[in-house]
């Protein structure tokens, strides 16, 4: 029996959050904090050293020693640097719990260990982290203690964005300048502020972590690199909203209360498409704050299964030939007023303001279908799009029968009379209430989905930070909305030329609309026939980001700098590179010293017993062991060339000078040789005896959690 949990009593016990603030905080330095935080005002410094006093009392009340600016570099996760609040002790030897508005404010960091793709030399090794007061502050309980952790923007000594959250909000603002305009357009001149909403849903596998130790490959690189499917897989379909099994039930228990805490609305939870795979989304929030909740929510759940004897695996394709994770990004615009642009009412064909929005955000999509691709980009994901699975590396836009007719009555007579009204769900049992139906189904394979009211954006990886996806969703949707602004609010007959812009814009774009099924070849072919983009690994999405039109587009919107774009490109294939490299070398050492010996004890062991039984016996038929004998050594000679192979490959990318060469080099040369080893080691593993081999296998993995 599980005991009571009281929720709300425990919801946000960890956050310095409003109640704390308004509790803690003089009502005058509350009111400009808040203003900062509500209306994206600018911040005030002269308040610093009293949030900065109240935040550490609070923080020290609660048991915390530590503070630290918590920040979220190039590298993929998110880094700390802790400081004790001790101030230098006094002449009795007694010392203070101290933070300073400066401490609060500004952060100093050796930043040079991180990435920053040439922004700066290493012996320029100052970098900054800078208070970002619209994520609030929480409390970290672990094994060190309980620290403060500050959230944090990182940048250069000279202020080049060097991490994924400044990005994020300079986009935030970007897209708030614009949307409010188109508000302002139909009216609504109230409205003052519009800001992204994001929900990710976060998938992940749970393994059992003995077993996930003795797996090197997963230590090192997250994933699996050699193993043969098991007998099952995941053709049953009854993992899928499958009962929760207990360990795994005690794990997210744990895990939501520790969320809660956090002030992350853990809201849903269940068993995903594949064994041993599960889902958790919060209730969206505003973009900054879902991605710092999305890190904690990865940390989290590491964290938690440890606890637990599991080991949570985030990597987007911990299993070859079973599905992958992702991280779907939801995605709307609100504003401060309550409404949300994404929503169609009841008749879209007759919301106006929504099909402005729609025919913009199609424009957005389909200009920069480049852009989302890369943003998505990352080398775990290379194994997911385009690879036969959830979803297609081609950017296209579902929006259901119902937008999709809204658009062809447009595009067809140049006005919409009508909207199709959904129906009535009959169950046909009489006992069973009948129900409304959705006026759109789901389409699982399309990338960037209208689900009622909000875009799914669904090809970012399970590992990432949704930030660069909602970077370049903001931004781009943004120079739509200019564009349009720009044009309308000088039409001397609005009507008209909304009415014709709508339609210019859903004729022009709307190749990019696909409701099919995006997995199929023919979905290939006819996105090559309309023109799409169909880039189908990362090294061939990263110049995206670096095309004049990008270039323009993010300078443009303040979002980045050129310099920064271009960095951004290095730190990418370099991220590429390094990756495979480290999953290249785990190869061959795991090749070498684990499943080389394992097969030449196995095949001693047979040559052994042959000769035994020969023995024994002139004339008993050992063909059978004969012949897999020769299987067995035959295929040990192909593992032996595929390392040689792989060893030859590895040297020669040692004398690329250019990232980008060299991370083709090992998109062509490198990843063909990983295959070539794992194929014959694969198959030796379906005839090496189990006891020899040396690590668990699939099916130890995934169906004995
Ligand atoms: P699904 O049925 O697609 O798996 P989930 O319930 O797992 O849906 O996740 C849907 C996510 O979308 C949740 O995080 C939810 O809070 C979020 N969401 C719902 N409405 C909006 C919205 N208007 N804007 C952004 N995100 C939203
Ligand atoms: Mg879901």
């Amino acid at each position: 029996m599980s005991e009571f949990i009281n929720v709300a009593g425990i919801f946000g016990e960890n956050v310095f959050n409003d109640s704390v603030m308004k509790e803690r905080l003089p009502k005058s330095v509350y009111k400009k904090l808040k203003q900062t935080i509500e209306d994206g005002s600018e911040l005030d410094p002269s308040i610093a050293d009293v949030v900065a006093q109240a935040m550490k009392e609070w923080a020290v009340d609660n048991g915390a020693t530590h503070y630290t600016h918590w920040f979220q570099p190039m590298t993929g996760v998110t880094a700390e640097k802790h400081n004790s609040f001790i101030s230098s002790p006094d002449s009795n030897g007694k010392i203070l719990m101290e933070l300073s508005g400066k401490e609060l404010i500004k952060g100093e960091a050796d930043g040079s260990s991180f990435p920053t793709g040439g922004l700066r030399a290493t012996f320029e090794a100052r970098g900054y982290t800078a208070w970002d007061c619209t994520s609030p502050a929480f409390l970290k309980k672990d094994a060190t203690g309980v620290t403060l952790c500050i959230p944090t923007a990182f940048c250069s000594y000279g202020g080049d964005a060097l991490d994924k959250k400044t990005p994020l909000l300079r986009s935030m603002e970007a897209i708030d300048k614009q949307a409010t305009r188109i508000f302002h357009l139909f009216g609504h001149t109230e409205v003052k502020r519009v800001v992204p909403s994001v929900g990710p849903e976060q998938e992940y596998f749970l393994v059992d972590r003995a077993k996930y130790l003795q797996r090197k490959d997963l230590v090192y690189t997250g994933r699996t690199l050699f193993g043969a499917m098991p007998p099952k897989g995941q053709e049953t379909d009854d993992h899928y909203y499958g009962v929760i099994d207990e360990r795994i039930g005690a794990f997210m228990k744990e895990l939501n209360e520790e969320l809660w805490k956090l002030g992350v609305t853990a809201k849903t939870q269940h068993n995903e498409a594949a064994p041993a795979q599960h889902e958790l989304a919060p209730i969206y929030a505003i973009a900054n704050l879902a991605a710092d909740h999305n890190q904690l929510v990865m940390e989290t759940m590491r964290k938690v299964s440890q606890r637990h004897g599991l080991a949570c695996l985030l990597h987007e394709k911990p299993f070859k030939g079973i599905t992958g994770s992702g991280k779907h990004n939801n995605w709307s615009l609100s504003s401060d007023t309550g409404v949300n642009m994404l929503d169609p009412g009841v008749t879209p064909h007759e919301n106006i303001q929504f099909l402005l929005v729609l025919a913009c955000i199609m424009k957005a999509v389909d200009t920069h279908a480049d852009l989302l691709r890369q943003s998505a980009a990352v080398p775990g994901n290379d194994h997911r799009l385009g690879a036969h699975e959830a979803p297609p590396a081609i950017i296209s836009i579902f929006v259901g029968d119902q937008l999709e007719d809204v658009i062809n009555q447009l595009c067809c007579t140049g006005a919409a009379s009508h909207s199709k009204a959904s129906g009535t769900v009959k169950t046909g049992v009489t006992t069973l209430p009948d129900f409304d139906q959705d006026t759109t189904d789901r389409n699982r394979t399309s990338p960037f989905a209208f689900t009622t009211n909000k875009f799914e954006f669904r090809m970012v990886g399970s590992s990432d930070s949704v930030s660069a996806a909602n970077v370049v969703l903001n931004t781009i949707v943004a120079e739509a909305f200019k564009e349009a602004a720009d044009t309308l609010e000088q039409a001397e007959d609005f009507d008209m030329a909304i009415h014709d812009m709508i339609k210019e814009l859903f004729e022009k774009h709307r190749r990019i609309i696909f409701n099919g099924n995006g997995y199929t070849e023919e979905w290939v072919e006819e996105a090559a026939r309309r023109g799409l983009p169909n880039l189908k690994c990362m090294v061939d999405a990263i110049p995206s980001l670096v095309t004049e039109k990008a270039i323009k587009l993010f300078t443009d919107f303040g979002v980045y700098t050129k310099a920064e774009l271009l960095a951004r490109a290095v730190i990418e294939y370099e991220a590429y590179t390094k990756t495979i490299n480290v999953e290249a070398k785990t190869m061959l050492d795991i090749a070498g010293k684990q499943i080389i010996p394992a097969v030449i004890r196995y095949t001693t062991f047979m040559a052994q017993s042959i000769n035994t039984i020969q023995k024994a016996c002139p004339y008993a038929d050992v063909s059978v062991q004969t012949d897999m004998l020769m299987e067995m050594s035959k295929l040990l000679g192909e593992m032996k060339a595929a390392m040689n192979e792989l060893e030859k490959n590895l040297e020669m990318s040692t004398h690329f000078e250019d990232m980008e060469q060299c991370a083709h080099y090992y998109y062509d040369a490198i990843v063909p040789a990983m295959d070539h080893l794992r194929e014959p080691a694969d198959k030796l593993e379906m005839l090496v005896d189990k006891s020899y081999w040396p690590f668990p296998s699939y099916g130890d993995l995934i169906f004995e959690v």
